[in-house]
């Protein structure tokens, strides 16, 4: 067990549920799960973290499947800090990790900064978005970064171009070793404010055709190259097929539902056997997009 200094006590939890910071209410405990009051008192902590402990971050928990077992080591959250939104030139914003992808949006519009509308629907934090290269109706996050902040495993902090990262569709290569987003530069298009109407409509699209309400992660699996994974879920016939408390979503078949009483075992199962029906039906393998952490619980638990 991590002995932990003193001065960081307040702002610990020990095994903390990670289904309390999981869109899908799913998973164990982090053996720690540490909430930085700002950058010195991150960069300290993670000095005093052993080289052999782990060390995973969490934004909003929008597109994480924590397995039922939890996270040995330490958990960083950056929920209700980094929380910094500036308007820091003409045409930029400099936004801190922790800040929520639809305040982004919302301010953005009122400075007349965009396309930013696409932020809007998704329901996690710049640093998950970051990591993600986080996407919606043609919008993507990286389009926009200019440079990024990063802070690494021995607690020093580092500025990096875009130009240093590999950026795909939900896909971010980092230049170095693990660092991890403190803060980014976005650069938008100064724009008229007849643009402003546009996140009703987005937002309204969204909930005609996505399970917005329920508990889920949004899609599960990225889409295969010309094709839709929601689409050849769905034509596999694969719409309710349920394990446990979880099922494939009838109105978005990229979607897996926890109805209440799903464990994070029960959604693993379920994207297996989408992945496998899918693979013997069509030939396709499909890769899901959430990211999925942590033990298995043991047996008998
Ligand atoms: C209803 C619903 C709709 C969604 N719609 C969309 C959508 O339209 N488009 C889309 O792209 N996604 C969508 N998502 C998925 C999700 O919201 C995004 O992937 C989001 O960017 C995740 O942000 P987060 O803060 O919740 O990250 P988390 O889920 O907490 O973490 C995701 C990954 O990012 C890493 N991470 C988090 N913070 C940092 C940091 N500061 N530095 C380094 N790594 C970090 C984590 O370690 C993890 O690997 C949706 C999810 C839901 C529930």
């Amino acid at each position: 067990m991590l002995a932990v200094a003193k001065e960081f006590l307040p702002r610990i939890r020990r095994d903390e549920p990670m289904s309390r910071h999981t869109s899908w209410h799913v998973g164990g405990p982090a053996e720690i799960y540490f909430t930085p009051r700002d950058r010195t008192d991150l960069a300290a902590f993670l000095r005093s973290v052993p080289a052999e402990m782990p060390v995973y971050w969490v934004g909003l928990g929008s597109n994480l499947l924590v397995r039922d077992g939890g996270i040995a080591g330490v958990v960083v959250s950056t929920q209700g800090t980094f929380d910094r939104l500036d308007r820091s030139a003409q045409d930029m914003v400099y936004v801190e990790a922790g800040v929520a992808c639809a305040r982004i949006a919302r301010q953005c519009i009122k400075w007349g900064l965009g396309p930013a509308e696409f932020f809007a629907g998704i329901p996690g934090t710049l640093g998950g978005a970051l990591a993600m290269n986080a996407g919606a109706f043609g919008g993507e996050t990286w389009r926009h970064v200019v440079e990024v902040e990063t802070i690494d495993r021995g607690g020093g902090e580092h500025r990096r171009p875009a130009s240093e990262y590999r950026v795909s569709y939900r896909h971010v290569e980092p230049p170095a070793g693990q660092e991890w987003f403190l803060a980014a530069r976005l650069r938008f298009e100064v724009r008229p404010p007849e643009h402003r109407s546009e996140v009703t409509d987005l937002l309204e699209r969204r909930k005609a055709t996505q399970p917005i309400g329920e508990w889920s992660c949004g899609s599960v699996f990225t889409n295969p190259p010309g094709d839709h994974a929601a689409r050849l879920i769905e034509v596999t016939g694969l719409k309710g097929l349920a394990v446990g408390d979880a099922s494939v979503s009838q109105k978005h078949a990229n979607f897996i539902i926890n109805h209440g009483a799903a464990t994070a075992a029960d959604v693993e199962s379920l994207i297996v056997r989408v992945q496998n029906e899918v693979e013997r039906a069509h030939g396709v393998r499909l890769h899901p997009e959430v990211r999925i952490v942590g033990q298995p619980a043991k047996r008998g638990r």
